[in-house]
């Protein structure tokens, strides 16, 4: 590739709200087969938001709240910030947990009122609590209409269910309908639950899904599919994504994402919408061409 060409494309990408940061990521982009795609914050808006609260027995929904916000204070996850702004929303008092800890992908900890306080998904829960079962009924409502269930336990005991929605971005259909036409295939890769994935999963007709999976899982799944020979682009916006962002032939940030997607791809799209990968696809056709 010359150079002059390169910057010729990069000029009209940036233009065009698709920033790229190195050339290999051009010129690679045409020859991609597979999309590997998050879901939270990229097929998704990523603006979640609590819908409603399920409490278990001994509960309200307001002490399940005010509980959750006082560890989810310390947290920078996007289901932390939904949780502290529904509790401020019903001036549920602010409290701030002691000893916070967050492992990545599974959950936020942290004392409150002498109580240790368990905020996350089903796994992370069952470390923490007894008698989860009886949060995982609830849960499963909730994730069977396609929202996150979130669990919360007090000092080792059921506490109640938070129900968070994050609405598929309306141009998120048409830019898989229109990658699809172009023969890629979609691949969607989730930290959430099953049952959530996949009613995203079939209202956007993605038939390829792994759910409940950690970080590093990501970038494995990347690996794998490139040992088949694939040439893999990676789209995501979180934390949770960089490796795989990293270990993609292309990796795709979104432009609200965290710092370090960013830093770990070679494009990021600043409109935040997914028609940015059609277009850097189409920059790429052109920019090759050109150099041919
Ligand atoms: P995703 O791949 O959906 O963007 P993550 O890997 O960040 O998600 O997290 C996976 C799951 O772990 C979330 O769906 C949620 O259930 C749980 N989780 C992680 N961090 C938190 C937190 N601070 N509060 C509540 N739940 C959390
Ligand atoms: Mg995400």
């Amino acid at each position: 590739a010359t150079p002059m060409s390169i910057m010729v494309g990069v000029g009209r990408g940036a233009r065009d709200g698709v920033l790229v940061k190195n050339a290999e990521a051009l010129e690679r982009l045409e020859k991609v087969d597979t999309l590997v795609i998050d879901k939270t914050g990229t097929l998704t808006e990523g603006k979640p938001k609590v819908t409603g609260v399920l409490p278990a027995p001994g509960f309200t929904d307001a002490d399940v709240l005010r509980l959750a916000a006082a560890v989810e204070r310390a947290s920078e996850h996007p289901l932390a910030l939904a949780i502290v702004r529904a509790a401020e929303a019903r001036v549920v008092p602010g409290a701030v947990a002691s000893d916070f800890e967050a492992p990545t992908g599974r959950g936020a900890l942290g004392t409150v009122e002498g109580r240790r306080v368990a905020i996350g998904n089903a796994r992370f829960l069952e470390e923490h609590a007894t008698d989860v079962a009886l949060l995982q009924a609830r849960a499963e409502k909730v994730r069977s209409r396609g929202a996150t269930a979130v669990l919360v336990a007090v000092g080792g005991k059921p506490a109640g269910v938070i129900a968070i929605e994050d609405p598929i971005k309306t141009s998120t259909f048409e830019a898989l309908r229109r990658l699809r036409e172009e023969g890629l295939r979609i691949v969607m890769l989730t930290g959430d639950s099953r049952t959530t994935a996949e009613f995203v999963a079939k209202a956007l007709g993605i038939d390829e899904v792994e759910a409940e999976i950690l970080p590093d899982r990501k970038a494995e799944v990347v690996r794998t599919l490139q040992g088949h020979g694939a040439v893999v682009a990676m789209a995501g916006d979180g934390v949770n994504d960089a490796p795989a962002l990293a270990a993609a032939d292309v990796g795709i940030a979104m432009g609200g994402g965290a710092d370090v997607a960013i830093e770990s791809a070679g494009v990021t799209l600043l409109r935040g919408d997914l028609f940015g990968i059609v277009r850097a696809r189409g920059l790429s056709r052109a920019t090759m061409r050109n150099i041919r």
